[in-house]
């Protein structure tokens, strides 16, 4: 091997590492950031750059104490999300993750409280199917069908509807709707204000972002 191609290799090498180190600037995003708006498109190549995201995913889902988190949420166009329903980071074998997952059936209906993690502080009831079966593919590229129920099968049914750019608020009742709306209204205020100062990018620009990373992997 020549000088040149050792050269041409360590660039790349340094342009992997660069790629990687970019990843490691996820961060959950809050509403309005029109990722959490965006219809996410299914992943076409499972590499190491995305099991380096889903690494970092369920860092900051056990950091910010959820139990679920999508792709949507740190930003990226992916229809993929990682759960772990008990939030411990110690229980390693309840982490479970979801690409291009498909809800096949849901059965049932209960109201049960959620919060989400781009919504800081807001909560409410809101009705889920109490049984689903849902089929996805792992990182190895595996197919799998899964019958869930009770609190699996909501966080299930909330992280999937991130994918669809919905969010929990979209589902609630409208007397709960009008007791979150100031909470709601505070968010985007707090967001475009990040925006006029110049600390948060705009709209349009975050979407160009979306469309960028969406040409990468979908
Ligand atoms: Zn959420």
């Amino acid at each position: 091997m020549g000088f040149g191609s050792s050269w041409l290799l360590s660039l790349q090498c340094l342009f992997s590492q660069f790629r990687i180190a970019h990843m490691t600037k996820l961060k959950i995003v809050p509403h309005p950031h029109p990722a959490l708006r965006w219809k996410s498109r299914e992943i076409t190549r499972i590499d190491a750059e995305l099991k380096a995201m889903v690494d970092q995913m369920f860092e900051l889902m056990y950091e910010a104490r959820g139990v679920g988190l999508a792709a949507n949420q740190v930003a990226l166009p992916y229809r993929l999300f990682v759960i772990n329903p008990t939030g411990d980071p110690q229980e390693k074998e309840e982490e479970m993750v979801f690409l291009n997952p498909r809800i096949s059936r849901r059965r049932g209906s209960e109201d049960g409280e959620e919060g989400c993690l781009s919504l800081p502080e807001i909560c409410a009831p809101v009705t889920r199917a109490t049984l689903i079966t849902i089929d996805a593919f792992d990182l190895s590229g595996q197919q799998f069908e899964l019958e869930l129920e009770d609190f699996p099968a909501r966080v299930v049914q909330h992280e999937y509807d991130h994918l669809e750019g919905v969010l929990f608020p979209d589902r609630i009742a409208e007397e709960h709707t009008r007791e979150l709306q100031p909470l709601m209204d505070d968010l985007v205020h707090q967001f475009r204000a990040r925006q006029e100062a110049g600390e948060e990018q705009s709209d349009e620009e975050l979407k160009a972002e979306l469309r960028r990373l969406e040409k990468l992997r979908t």
